[in-house]
């Protein structure tokens, strides 16, 4: 240290005192670090950016319903019937990565019917309080936001609600320990000045609603949580400005998911942990047609 000024690992110059630059970030960046600081690298830091793998159809599919429900609220109350909801999935498909035009054609048709089932369970005149708004709240260390599926309005409190459409059951221990899930309700407090303590996954395959409650204790747990995974990819960052070569800095993780990662083909730890999958495996078409 030279008269008040140090040094951070990374070698940037610091003034004592000085507030650190808040490290800006979503639910879905910090994940990323925390499941494979590899990834992370090629995601967030790489320039340009590496080339990804081909669309994957359970994306594809994600984004249809998504989009669909989001439409759907914005229709005149009058309009939002369940076969509205899945007219809007039919109009709006995205037909990136199928096998085919007939894969596609058959699961927007599927897709179609779940949507106008999970419709016929809304109350089309309980208007949430918002739809896919971008939250945000800053910590000591973070400037953290993102954006919320739903935000529902039950007693005076908000609900914040995430769809799912993947084909994996769901339990309460899913919405319990989901770190995007409490960070959301986080930055719906702040950003809505309202309590927002409950959480929820809407599963729509199943129909079912994983439903977790937050407390003030839970909540601090998570941001605590979200705080030691950006202190290690802030690290991570400042040691690969100190010259630490890249996989020292950001090593793989591999694992099963491995399968589903856009740069498998640039990652030989990772094509060894997991098998190739084609863009529409993770649909589960054998098991999903009986
Ligand atoms: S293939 Fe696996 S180990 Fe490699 S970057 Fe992707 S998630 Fe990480």
């Amino acid at each position: 240290m030279i008269g008040g000024v140090s040094r951070t690992s990374g070698g940037q110059l610091r003034l004592d005192g000085m507030p650190r630059r808040l490290f800006v970030c979503t639910p879905s960046r910090l994940t990323t670090f925390a499941d494979c600081p590899r990834r992370y690298r090629m995601t967030y830091h790489d320039r340009p950016a590496p080339p990804k793998g081909p669309p994957w159809a359970h994306l594809s599919l994600g984004i249809s319903v998504h989009n669909a429900l989001r439409a759907w609220w914005d229709e005149p109350p009058a309009r939002r019937t369940p076969d509205r909801a899945g007219w809007l999935v039919e109009r709006g498909w995205v037909a990136e990565g199928w096998r085919d035009d007939a894969q596609s054609t058959r699961w927007r048709a599927r897709a179609a019917a779940m949507v106008t089932r999970y419709a016929g369970d809304l109350d089309p005149a309980a208007v949430p309080r918002a739809v896919e708004r971008t939250v945000a709240t800053r910590t000591e260390l973070l400037a953290l936001s993102g954006r919320v599926d739903r935000l529902d309005e039950r007693g005076g409190e908000l609900v914040v609600v995430d769809y799912k459409t993947g084909r994996r059951p769901l339990t309460d221990a899913d919405a319990r320990t989901s770190l995007p899930l409490a960070l959301y309700a986080v930055a719906a407090t702040r950003t809505l000045r309202q309590p927002c303590t409950r959480v929820e996954l809407h599963h729509l395959p199943s129909g079912q609603v994983l439903r977790a409650q937050h407390d003030d204790a839970s909540l601090r747990r998570q941001v605590g949580r979200a705080e030691s995974i950006a202190t290690d990819a802030i690290a991570a960052t400042e040691a690969l400005g100190d010259g630490a070569p890249p996989d020292e800095a950001f090593p793989p993780r591999p694992g099963s998911g491995c399968s589903w990662c856009d740069y498998r083909r640039l990652c030989p730890e990772g094509r060894a942990a997991a098998p190739d999958r084609a863009p529409w495996d993770a649909l589960g078409e054998g098991t999903a047609d009986a």
